[in-house]
């Protein structure tokens, strides 16, 4: 009698453990930044807490998104709402073949010249050719301010800190 809700539930549980998908990304501030091997070795070096660091090299740029984290995309210069207008600015500068080739644009706002790049993202997401991935351990204690000092430390430039959630 209750098998119907019984898959239902099943359904549902496993919709829970889709949304529940979480990845902290750390991206260069610079978006052609590549790492080196010495850099790599050293930043394998550090305490991930039990997390395996996954490294993804793109021949060209692309985009790391918070996923449901995604809230807004505000001007940088005079801070206006232009979530609508950047999701066809974001397929203007996007081909499959080539990746995010010239992020440079006009705000619609306040005719601002600006690369996506650095427009006001809400949660933090950006453009790269290098990226770091975890997907954290519930378990862990790893903190990511800490990891993204230690690159920082490491490559000299300052690194973004994406939490995406699917
Ligand atoms: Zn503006």
């Amino acid at each position: 009698m209750n098998d119907k809700k019984q898959s239902k539930d099943a359904t549902r549980e496993v919709t829970i453990a889709k949304m529940s998908d979480y990845y902290v990304r750390f991206i260069p501030d610079n978006i052609l930044t590549t790492l080196k091997q010495d850099e790599i070795c050293l930043i394998k070096e550090l305490d991930w807490s039990g997390n395996t660091p996954k490294f993804i090299c793109s021949e060209t740029v692309q985009f790391a998104d918070a996923g449901q984290n995604f809230e807004y995309v505000k001007c940088a210069s005079c801070s206006a709402n232009i979530t609508e207008w950047w999701g066809n600015a974001m397929s203007l500068a996007y081909s499959d073949e080539h990746g995010f080739t010239n992020l440079e644009v006009i705000t619609p706002c306040c005719d601002m010249r600006v690369s996506l790049h650095d427009l006001d993202y809400s949660l933090t997401q950006g453009f790269y050719k290098t990226m770091i991935e975890i997907s954290p351990n519930p378990s862990s204690h790893l903190s990511s301010e800490h990891v993204a000092n230690y690159l920082k430390m490491i490559t000299k430039e300052a690194w973004r800190i994406i939490h995406a959630r699917y």
